[in-house]
C-alpha cells in the first residue's frame, strides 16, 4: 500500500495534452482548496500533486489509463461538502475535479427522467424541473453546494428520507469510468431492471473507490402542491422520541420529515440565530413537515399530528404554513452546525443510524459519555430514520493533544454503543479516511474481505481513491 510514483513532469505533460494547460492545475496555493473536505483540517487534510478539470467522461478515462499505466493515485472530488475525508488525496497524486461536468443533460418529461453530469449542484436539479411540475426527491442539508455525482457516491441522506428515502432509490442509470479506462453503461432509463447483477447499486455508495461517474439518469416525482411544517416542543427527549412511531401509526400519516433537536442542540442554535420563540421549559423538540397536493387534506392531517402530540404530552404545537414561518423553523435545525462551530472549531460531526425505537435507549448513553469525557454531546437529527447527528465538541478550554486522545476514545465507545443498539456507524456520510480505523476494527472479517476482493476486480493497481473505506492488506 502507497507505493505510488509521484506526479512528475512528464506526467504533468501527458495531462496537458488531454485537457490543455487551463485545466491542469500543479501550483501548491491552487491545489490547496483540494486539500480538504468539511472535515476538520487540521486532522485529515492532504495536498493533491495535480488537479485536473475534465469536461467528459473520454477525457476522464484518457487520465485514468495513464494513472493506471505509471500507478499514480487518483481520488474523484465533487464538491468538497464531504464530512468524512472521502474527496482528501490521501497519496497525493491526481485528484479529478467534475467541476466543468456540469450538464443538464436531459429532460425527459415523458418519461419523468433526468439525465445529469456529475457536477451539476444537487439545489440546481429542482429548480430546473419544479415549474414543470416535477421534483427530484433526493435532499441533502447541503444541496446548495454538493453536486449530484457525490450524492450517488455517498449514497447521501437528508432531511426527507423518511418519506422519499435516499439518493440511491432514485438513480435508474450510471455511466462510470472504471480505473482502468473503460466507459461502462449501468441500468438506463427502466424503472425495473432485473438483468445481470445490480452493479449500478455497488456503485451508488462506494464513495469514489470503483470508478468515477461522469453521468447519472435520476427518476422524477410529481411535485407535491404545498407544506406544512409544525416545531413541536416537548418536556423530555423521551417523549419526543416517543411520538415518532406514533405520528405514522396514530395519525397514518408518514411525513416528509421528523427532524429531533435536544435541548443543548436547539438552544444553542437559537442563541445563534437571536431566535425567540419560548422554548425554556422544553427539552427536545420535533420538527415534522408534511407535504401533499390537497390544502384540506394537508390541514387535516396537520391538526391530526398536533392534537396528537398533544395528547401525548406536547408542550407547545407551532404550525408554519407559510414560506416565512418555514424558513424560520428550519433556521433553527440548519443551524445547529455552524452554531457549535462557533463553541468550538474542534468537533466530529457524526451520523450514527440506529433502528428508530433505539433512539430514547442512545440518548442517556450520550449524556453518559459527554460526562465521562468533560465534552459536550449535542444530538440532533433525522429521527424518522435514526440518523442522529450526535456531535462530539471539544471544550475550549481543553489542550488540543487532549481533544485528540478524547475524540478517538469516546468515538469508539459511540460507535460501539450503536452497534449494540443494532445501528451502523454512518448513515450518510460515509466511511471515507475518518471512520476507516473503526469500520475495519468493527465489520465483519468475512465482508470486509469481500469487499477488499470487489475492490481488486475494479481496481486492480488500487489507483481509484486509495485509503478510504478500508486498506487493501
Ligand atoms: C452543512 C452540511 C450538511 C450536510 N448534510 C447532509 C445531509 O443531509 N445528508 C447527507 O447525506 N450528507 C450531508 N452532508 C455531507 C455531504 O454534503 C454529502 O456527502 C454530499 O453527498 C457530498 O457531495 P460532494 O459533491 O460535496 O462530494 P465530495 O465531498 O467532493 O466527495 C464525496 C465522496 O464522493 C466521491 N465522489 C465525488 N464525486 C464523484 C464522482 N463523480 N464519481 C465518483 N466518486 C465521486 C469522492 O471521492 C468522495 O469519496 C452535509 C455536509 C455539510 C457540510
Amino acid at each position: 500500500m502507497g507505493n505510488y510514483n509521484p506526479v512528475d513532469d512528464d506526467t504533468v505533460r501527458e495531462l496537458v495534452e488531454i485537457l490543455g494547460e487551463r485545466w491542469v492545475v500543479t501550483d501548491p496555493e491552487k491545489l490547496e482548496p483540494f486539500s480538504h473536505d468539511e472535515t476538520p483540517t487540521d486532522q485529515y487534510s492532504h495536498m493533491p500533486e495535480a488537479v485536473v478539470k475534465p469536461k467528459s467522461a473520454e477525457e476522464v478515462s484518457r487520465v485514468l489509463q495513464i494513472a493506471n499505466r505509471k500507478l499514480i493515485p487518483v481520488t474523484p472530488r465533487g464538491a468538497g461538502s464531504g464530512l468524512s475525508g472521502g474527496a482528501i488525496p490521501e497519496y497525493g497524486g491526481i485528484v479529478i475535479s467534475t467541476e466543468r461536468m456540469n450538464r443538464v443533460i436531459e429532460i425527459d418529461e415523458a418519461n419523468m427522467m433526468m439525465t445529469l453530469e456529475p457536477g451539476v449542484i444537487t439545489n440546481e436539479v429542482n429548480e430546473k424541473i419544479s415549474q414543470l411540475g416535477l421534483f427530484f426527491a433526493g435532499y441533502p442539508m447541503s444541496l446548495e453546494t454538493c453536486y449530484i455525482g457525490g450524492n450517488v457516491a455517498e449514497n447521501a441522506g437528508g432531511g426527507k428520507a423518511v418519506k422519499y428515502g435516499v439518493t440511491g432509490r432514485y438513480v435508474v442509470g450510471l455511466e462510470i469510468v472504471l480505473p482502468t479506462g473503460e466507459i461502462i453503461q449501468l441500468g438506463g432509463k427502466r424503472v425495473k431492471d432485473v438483468t445481470g447483477y445490480d452493479l449500478k447499486g455497488l456503485i451508488i455508495g462506494s464513495e469514489g473507490t470503483l470508478g468515477i461517474i461522469t453521468k447519472v439518469i435520476i427518476k422524477l416525482l410529481p411535485l407535491p402542491a404545498g407544506r406544512i411544517d409544525l416545531l413541536v416542543l416537548f418536556s423530555s427527549a423521551q417523549a419526543a422520541i416517543d411520538m415518532v412511531p406514533e405520528i405514522m401509526t396514530g395519525a397514518r400519516v408518514i411525513p416528509t420529515s421528523i427532524e429531533f433537536m435536544d435541548k443543548l442542540a436547539f438552544g444553542t442554535s437559537c442563541e445563534f440565530l437571536n431566535e425567540h420563540i419560548p422554548y425554556h421549559d422544553a427539552e427536545a423538540m420535533l420538527l415534522i413537515e408534511i407535504d401533499g397536493n390537497s390544502p384540506a387534506n394537508l390541514e387535516t392531517e396537520a391538526e391530526h399530528i398536533g392534537d396528537l402530540c398533544e395528547k401525548r404530552g406536547a408542550i407547545e404545537v407551532y404550525v408554519a404554513d407559510n414560506y416565512t414561518t418555514q424558513q424560520r423553523v428550519w433556521a433553527i435545525r440548519r443551524g445547529i452546525p455552524e452554531a457549535f462551530l462557533v463553541v468550538s472549531p474542534h468537533q466530529s460531526l457524526e451520523d450514527i443510524v440506529v433502528p428508530t425505537a433505539s433512539i430514547p435507549a442512545l440518548l442517556p448513553e450520550l449524556e453518559k459519555l459527554s460526562k465521562k469525557y468533560g465534552i459536550v454531546i449535542p444530538c440532533y437529527g433525522h429521527a424518522g430514520d435514526g440518523n442522529l447527528h450526535a456531535t462530539l465538541v471539544k471544550n475550549p478550554d481543553m489542550p488540543l493533544e487532549e481533544w485528540y486522545e478524547i475524540e478517538k476514545d469516546a468515538l469508539k465507545e459511540l460507535y460501539s454503543i450503536t452497534m449494540k443498539l443494532g445501528g451502523t456507524i454512518s448513515g450518510e456520510h460515509g466511511i471515507g479516511t475518518k471512520r476507516k480505523e473503526f469500520f475495519n476494527e468493527l465489520c465483519d472479517p468475512a465482508l470486509l474481505d469481500l469487499m477488499r476482493r470487489i475492490k481488486k476486480t475494479f481496481d486492480p493497481n488500487n489507483i481509484m481513491n486509495p485509503g478510504k473505506i478500508f486498506d487493501m492488506q
